[in-house]
């Protein structure tokens, strides 16, 4: 069974976007109910000044992580609704 959303005080590991050097953020992520280790998380940048963003394309550097092999094989094909920072009703899909 999976768990959607963010774990609050979840250890998700810090990462790093390459083009601009600031710390992502964790928006959304699904974890495994069987194990909470196993999970995927999409980070995304909220630097304005990122060179990767786009503001009229809306979009920002965006990064899905998956902890293993196996997380991926179960969780490439599951999509993550996620709210937009500058678009209170703008909902993209990432996968
Ligand atoms: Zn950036």
């Amino acid at each position: 069974m999976l768990l959607g959303g963010i774990k609050k005080d979840f250890p998700y590991p810090d990462k790093v976007c390459p083009y601009c050097n600031w710390l992502l953020v964790p928006v959304n992520a699904i974890h495994w109910q069987e194990d909470i280790y196993q999970y995927k998380a999409l980070y995304l940048d909220k630097n304005p000044n990122c060179p990767a963003y786009d503001e009229g394309a809306r979009q920002a550097y965006a990064r899905m992580y998956y902890t293993s092999e196996d997380a991926f094989a179960y969780f490439k094909d599951v999509k993550m609704p996620v709210q937009r920072w500058t678009q209170e009703e703008l909902y993209s899909i990432y996968q």
